[in-house]
């Protein structure tokens, strides 16, 4: 089973990938992270897009894809993906469908958080005191949560026609939430 969890910044998408990944057994390719580590290692990679993350832009579907194929290709991880923070935009939805048909495997779920501006802002305050990330404070959260509305309304639209979407209440607690995705998943599972 391949699931991708989607949402606005500080929804909990990360928590929950990893709740729903110990649980049933699937590996949280979270891009973010991915990216994050190219920066701490100093990479060419790293240098590049270290501006545009702590602006709260996007990095290039160029950059994303290739570090999600690696992933997708690697058979130890085949239908066992649960995709945090990618796909982000209509482009990088679909580039994910060519990249599952080339790998032969396809999504099962696509899990949407939803949570206010509020909510966010006060999430990514609490989580900057635990994790020091650059671009945790307010202004950059808002310019983050800005740019998730920019181009996510067109990937949720598109995971709606193909009869994919769950829609989560990710005002919810983090155990009531593990709980509403856990029966989502049981249900698909059969
Ligand atoms: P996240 O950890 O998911 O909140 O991502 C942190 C930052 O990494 C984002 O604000 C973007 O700058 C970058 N990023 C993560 N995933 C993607 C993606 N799928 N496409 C473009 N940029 C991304």
């Amino acid at each position: 089973m391949n699931i991708i969890i989607f949402g606005p910044p500080g929804a909990g998408k990360g928590t929950q990938s990893k709740f729903i990944a110990n649980k049933f057994n699937l590996y949280q390719l979270s891009t973010g992270d991915l990216l994050r580590e190219e920066i701490k290692n100093k990479t060419k990679l790293g240098s590049e897009i270290s501006s545009i993350i702590n602006s709260g832009e996007l990095v290039s579907d160029k950059i994303v894809s290739n570090l999600i194929e690696k992933f997708i290709s690697n058979n130890t991880f085949k239908n066992k993906i649960i995709f945090d923070g990618y796909p982000r935009t209509l482009n990088q939805a679909r580039n994910l469908d060519d990249l599952l048909k080339k790998y032969v495997q396809k999504i099962d779920v696509v899990l949407k958080l939803s949570v206010s501006l509020e909510t966010v802002i006060k999430r990514i305050l609490e989580r900057k005191t635990l994790e020091q990330r650059a671009d945790d404070n307010k202004e950059i959260a808002i310019k983050r949560f800005k740019t998730y509305e920019k181009s996510s309304e067109t990937v949720i639209d598109y995971y709606k026609q193909s009869n994919l979407l769950k829609v989560v209440n990710g005002e919810a607690g983090i155990s009531e939430i593990n709980a509403e995705i856990s029966e989502i998943i049981h249900a698909i599972k059969g």
